[in-house]
């Protein structure tokens, strides 16, 4: 039986160097806050909100909610954004996403600040991920990703990463950041052929492609470590499940992060530490 890479001890050692930032910045004058702007009130954003609100609470970071009608205009999503990049108060923005389909995504995600941009959306925040250089943030569940495999020693460099899965979101900046620390990165994606071998043959695989229990025990060899990135909710087993079947492929390899409890719980970690950056960050202008 595989090692359980559970989220919740990175989490907890990510949140002992989060509130030395947030009393720094609070030292200086910056009591750090987040600002959430929700459109509608999709249950899975509503999860993550929640599970968000906690963690910001524990650290002592403010946490304001803008909440916008599922119907709402593109001009009222822009006033919204434009009135928080104007208040001083708050350190950074989290939008969740997708937005309703009568919305501009990249106007909005475009418009935000960028010294606010704590999930990595907008331009600015890309070209850092990309370039390597910059002061943008990543987006926070694929720097989670980075945490779950530095907290449980996984040697990255030089090993063989295969990511299933090419979103802006998670895939494509979660590879960026998997080569900064020197990992052989291979990326799939639904037009990948024979995904079986490329995964068998890595010695991490990251999966984040959304489909419940999709890579099942054909892709896994032995000795490989696993970090399921994927949430889904399974209609037949009436619960949350990763894009990996976690039963048989734990079988297999020598470590896998569950869902939930994985990845999950490390992202809003990420955020808040995120957040507290932006705040100190400021004290420094
Ligand atoms: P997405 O935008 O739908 O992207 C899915 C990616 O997977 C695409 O690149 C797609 O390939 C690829 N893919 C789809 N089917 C495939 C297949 N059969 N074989 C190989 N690749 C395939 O999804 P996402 O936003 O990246 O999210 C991925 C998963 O992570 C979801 O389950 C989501 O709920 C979860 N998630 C978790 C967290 C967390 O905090 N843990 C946060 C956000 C999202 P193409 O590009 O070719 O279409």
């Amino acid at each position: 039986m595989a090692e359980i890479l559970k989220g919740k001890p990175v989490a907890d050692a990510m949140d002992i160097e989060t509130q030395k930032l947030v009393n720094e910045a609070a030292k200086k004058g910056q009591k750090s806050k987040l600002a959430i702007l929700r459109v509608g009130e999709r249950s899975d954003d509503l999860a993550y909100e929640r599970g968000a609100v906690k963690r910001c609470e524990k650290l002592g970071i403010e946490v304001e909610k803008v909440l916008l009608p599922a119907d709402c205009s593109q001009a009222d999503l822009m006033a919204a954004v434009k009135k928080l990049n104007k208040d001083e108060s708050v350190h950074g923005v989290l939008m969740f996403r997708p937005l309703p389909s009568q919305l501009d995504e990249k106007e909005a995600c475009e418009s935000l600040l960028p010294a606010k941009d704590v999930d990595g959306i907008t331009p600015g925040s890309m070209s850092y991920i990309y370039s390597g250089s910059g002061s943008g943030f990543a987006p926070c569940t694929a720097e989670a990703v980075i945490h779950m495999l530095r907290h449980y020693g996984a040697s990255l460099g030089g090993s063989r990463v295969t990511v299933v899965g090419r979103s802006l979101v998670i895939g494509k900046p979660v590879s960026m950041l998997l080569m900064k620390e020197n990992a052989t990165v291979t990326v799939c994606h639904s037009r990948t052929a024979d995904m079986p071998s490329v995964t068998r043959g890595a010695d991490i695989v990251v999966a984040a492609l959304g489909k419940a229990e999709f890579l099942g025990s054909e892709y896994f060899s032995e000795g490989q470590t696993v970090i399921d990135v994927g949430i889904n909710y399974s209609h037949a087993k009436e619960k949350l499940v990763g894009d990996v079947d976690f039963d048989k492929v734990s079988e297999i390899v020598a470590a896998i992060s569950p869902v939930p409890a994985g990845v999950g719980s490390v992202t809003t970690a990420v955020l808040a530490r995120h957040v507290a950056e932006a705040a100190v960050r400021k004290t420094k202008k």
